[in-house]
């Protein structure tokens, strides 16, 4: 008896979907790459449920007829490679015939289709992997295909699915990615019954940017062009004054297929690298487009990813064709600025510094002039509170039991006399916790918020928007004062005492992220905390900020009143001691 046996068809593409199909923005994103290499120029999307119960995809491609609807669901059945040497030479989206069969191994499916020119269309059904009977079926020119019950018949895979907003921002930012290389495209995204957004085929590339991501990022746009003979580069970069905290505002898309590639992304880092402080990472929306013999795109089950024949041409002329609008539009690199990281430098208040035109609208609505308002902060240097963050009155040293004296080194510690010893103390794993603590303390009560001196703005992209309701209820039991501002844009009125001395849009804006990009937990006491923690990150105080000693002494006195732990909120220790005892024993004194 042989051991080894074929696997049956159900079992193989089983396995497939487990590589091609992740959670239900992965069935959306092969569903729109169907639909445009069918050369749509109309795709409607429609999710319930963030994709677990419906998803369809439907367009007015050129459509297939009933052999090409009798086969769509099989394995390894495609139109787009006919011989072994198409595989060097890939224009379409798909090739590998694996997503409608992946699909149908773990959803009921259906394909409804009608050819372009032909009388009549047909349909089919797929449940499970067991495929049905073709039918005919009266419907208009073009395909829809329909996911229902994603998973059903995979429970690991359905245990995984996260809240139904968490998918539905996937989903959102899938076809966000994909429609902003395809705007000769409408595209309508439908989530129970209500539009998320219409893009219009008249779209420019910078309207479908407007649209997903607000007219903060819109409206400062670098356009960019570079045409050599292997490579030709366009796109818009942003100015090094905005910055995120991760690379997944860099959009990088390669003969306008969205990839993740680690070549164009260090060629990013590298254009950017004088202008930029640590951590965070530059906004850009590159194309690349090169004869499809230059790349391979078969390495990855999602096509993610790609290999370049010539991977430093890609890297040399990315960097110096982003370098050279860089420098083209006057931007400063740091050092010749001369604006090192500061006291006054949180991390991220690039974003919302400075007045947008939404803002002066606000005020206009108001009945105010901006003369009348409060001057808003110049760009670059959000303004902070006055009040000192650690909101005690400045205590001189003796106030702090046990403290004798201290002094910071390196811009980043504070090392400590004490009646004991000594302890070094680490100024932003002190300052996070303190944060945290107090923003733990002041939930049931709300007391400690004050009023910003001018409101901030948050704007949000169309996927972080999906998501955003829970947290803001939790920003506001945490005492921020948070309002909608029309459009996707929050605006922040008033924040807690405890992370005052921060530009509080640009903190929400930074925190929503994070903690979408964790997923949102889905009860309600983890999504508080995952809040807090975010927030006390990044509104402590940073490594490379002086310290004056009033500041210090601040620290030191909430360290005595609050810090039980010694570990900063992420479990990474928060001061160092030694005992007088310790220090004679290593220096042998006894
Ligand atoms: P691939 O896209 O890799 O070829 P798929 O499993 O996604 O594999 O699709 C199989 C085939 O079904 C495609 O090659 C194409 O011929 C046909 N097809 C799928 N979706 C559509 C659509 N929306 N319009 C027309 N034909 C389609
Ligand atoms: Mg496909």
């Amino acid at each position: 008896m042989p051991r080894i046996k074929l696997l049956p068809t159900v079992v193989i593409n089983k396995i497939a979907a487990g590589e091609v199909i992740e959670r239900p923005a992965s069935v959306v994103k092969e569903l729109i790459e169907n639909s445009i290499d069918a050369q749509a120029t109309e795709i409607v999307v429609e999710v319930e449920e963030g994709g677990a119960k419906l998803i369809r995809v439907a367009d007015n491609g050129y459509g297939m007829d009933r052999e090409d609807v009798a086969l769509a669901f099989h394995s390894h059945s495609t139109s787009k490679l006919a011989q072994p040497e198409d595989l060097m030479y890939i224009t379409t989206l798909g090739f590998r015939g694996e997503a409608l069969p992946s699909i149908g191994a773990v959803s009921h499916a259906s394909i409804v289709s009608r050819a372009r020119g032909a009388e009549t269309g047909h349909e089919i059904e797929i449940s499970g992997g067991k495929l049905g009977e073709v039918r005919e079926k009266g419907c208009a020119p073009g395909t829809s295909v329909t996911a229902r019950n994603l998973f059903f018949n995979t429970p690991v895979r359905m245990k995984f699915m996260r809240s139904e907003s968490a998918e539905m921002t996937h989903v959102t930012d899938v076809v966000t990615r994909v429609a902003m290389a395809h705007c000769n495209i409408k595209f309508e995204l439908v989530h129970n019954g209500k539009r998320v957004f219409l893009l219009l085929d008249s779209d420019r590339l910078a309207d479908r940017i407007r649209t997903f991501f607000g007219d903060d990022l819109a409206d400062v746009l670098i356009p960019l062009e570079s045409h050599t003979q292997k490579l030709n580069i366009s796109g818009h970069v942003a100015p090094p004054s905005l910055t995120r905290r991760d690379t997944r505002m860099q959009y990088i898309y390669l003969n306008s297929r969205p990839i993740r590639d680690r070549v164009a992304l260090a060629a990013l880092k590298a254009a950017y690298a004088d202008y930029l402080m640590g951590g965070r990472s530059p906004v850009a929306f590159v194309f690349l487009d090169m004869d499809p013999r230059e790349f391979d795109v078969n390495v990855h089950p999602t096509k993610a990813e790609v290999r370049f024949r010539d991977s430093s041409l890609v890297m040399n002329q990315l960097r110096a064709s982003v370098q050279d609008v860089l420098a083209g539009v006057g931007h400063a690199p740091l050092a010749d600025a001369g604006q090192m990281p500061g006291p006054a430098a949180p991390a991220g208040g690039d974003w919302k510094g400075r007045a947008t035109q939404s803002m002066r609208d606000f005020f206009a609505r108001q009945g105010k002039t901006e003369s009348q308002t409060p001057r808003f902060p110049s760009f670059g240097a959000p303004q902070r509170f006055t009040a000192p963050a650690a909101g005690t009155p400045s205590a001189d040293i003796q106030a702090t039991p046990g403290v004798r004296s201290f002094f910071q080194v390196h811009n980043a510690y504070i090392v400590v006399e004490t009646d004991e010893g000594i302890e070094v103390i680490d100024q932003h794993a002190l300052h996070e916790r303190l944060i945290y603590e107090r923003l733990c303390e002041s939930v049931p009560q709300n007391r400690a918020r004050q009023k910003l001196l001018v409101p901030e703005t948050a704007e949000l992209s169309v996927a972080e928007w999906q998501n955003v309701g829970r947290i803001k209820e939790v920003l506001t039991e945490m005492g921020f004062e948070i309002s909608d501002f029309g459009g996707r844009t929050l605006l922040v009125s008033a924040a807690p005492q405890a992370v005052g001395g921060c530009a509080a849009g640009a903190l929400i804006k930074d925190m929503i992220d994070e903690v979408q990009t964790g997923g949102v937990p889905e009860t309600l006491d983890a999504l508080r905390d995952a809040v807090r923690k975010s927030i006390a990150c990044k509104a402590a105080i940073k490594a490379g900020e002086p310290l004056s000693q009033a500041r210090m002494a601040d620290l030191l006195s909430e360290m005595g009143r609050l810090v039980r732990d010694y570990s900063c909120p992420h479990g990474r220790p928060l001061a160092l001691r030694l005992t007088l005892d310790e220090l004679a024993r290593r220096f042998k004194r006894t």
